[in-house]
């Protein structure tokens, strides 16, 4: 059993990764502002009200609950906000990281979780984005998560740092039993927002431009369970804590769907059409993005188990139908 700090807790992620910490025996600590995430969400182990962009909030978290390592997931993560608003994003998820990253430091927390994005590869040749692929991100989300690994990289190596890095494809999903879900406010991820279209709670759904160069001409993406997702996480933490070395890995399903694709899984699996209309392109977009997912196979032993399209749907439609949070 390990006591783990998670930050961002309360989040999406974050809340199916503490409750696959708690499944695992371990003791989840949640370090989060509530700005975006729920206390409703958090339902595993203890949780501190704090904002990493405070310093001395997270240090006092670290000091009081001495966690064996800490999951970072607090920050802000939209792509198309980020290109409305680069300084926003580059001073929230820097400066939360790297005051972090000298809490732990000072607290002598020598493991990292940290929650990376796909989004870090950019527009990317491959059928299937190794780790290894060029590092080229498209917005300035990618561009901040990928300075915070290079700066994850810089305390491993001056400073004795373990960590392991996950490159995230397109999180969906809900929690199987029910308890934690996907729950922005305003949403704008792909599935919730489709599926609030079929509810009729909001009218349509655009989508983001048919001149890709892609087989329907729509953006391809790899869509992949949050609960396998988490389940990596504890996979992660723990190679971490038994010893072993630091680490970058995809976490995705491998296999690439495009946007009309998923709208007509939807529709056949909510039982009712997705309303949607084809409008421009979002700038910040690149056209397909599908991992190669054998890293996370090979070193962790994970592979993603509940992220066939049709079960994340499933998941998601009863998520929604129960109406998130505050229903
Ligand atoms: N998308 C869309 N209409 C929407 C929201 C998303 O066509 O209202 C597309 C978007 O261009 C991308 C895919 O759906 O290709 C997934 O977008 P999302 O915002 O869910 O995740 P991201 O890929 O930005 O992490």
């Amino acid at each position: 059993m390990a006591v783990i700090l998670v930050t961002g807790g309360a989040g999406y992620v974050g809340s199916h990764a503490c409750k696959a910490l708690a499944a695992a025996g371990h003791e989840p600590v949640c370090f989060d502002s509530y700005r975006t995430g729920w206390r409703e969400a958090v339902r595993y182990g203890p949780a501190v009200e704090g904002n990493l962009l405070d310093a001395a909030s997270v240090r006092e978290a670290i000091a009081r609950f001495a966690p064996a390592a800490v999951m970072h997931f607090a920050a802000l993560s939209l792509v198309g906000e980020s290109v409305r608003d680069p300084g926003l994003y580059w001073r929230a998820n820097l400066t939360g990281a790297l005051n972090l990253l000298e809490a732990m430091r000072e607290e002598g927390v020598g493991a990292l979780v940290f929650s990376s994005t796909a989004a870090v590869y950019g527009a990317c040749d491959a059928a299937l984005i190794p780790e290894d692929a060029p590092l080229r991100p498209d917005s300035p989300y990618g561009s901040c998560k990928l300075a915070i690994e290079r700066l994850i990289a810089d305390f491993e190596r001056f400073h004795g740092l373990r960590a392991g890095v996950f490159r995230y494809f397109n999180v969906a999903g809900a929690d199987p039993e029910g308890e934690i879900g996907e729950d922005h406010r305003p949403e704008t991820h792909l599935i919730p927002i489709m599926l609030e279209a079929a509810l009729g709670r909001r009218p349509e759904i655009v989508v983001y431009g048919d001149d890709y160069p892609t087989e329907d001409g729509t953006c391809v993406r790899d869509y992949v369970h949050a609960s396998d997702l988490a389940r990596a996480h504890v996979l992660g933490v723990e190679r971490l804590l038994a010893g072993g070395e630091g680490f970058t890995a995809n976490l995705g399903a491998g296999r690439g769907l495009s946007v009309r694709e998923v709208i007509e899984r939807a529709g056949e699996v909510v039982g009712r059409p997705v309303p949607h209309r084809v409008g421009p392109r979002r700038p910040g977009d690149p056209a397909r993005l599908v991992c190669d997912p054998s890293r996370a196979r090979q070193i962790l032993g994970w592979r993603a188990e509940r992220s066939d399209i049709d079960a994340i749907l499933r998941d998601a439609w009863a998520w929604m139908r129960r109406g998130g949070y505050g229903a």
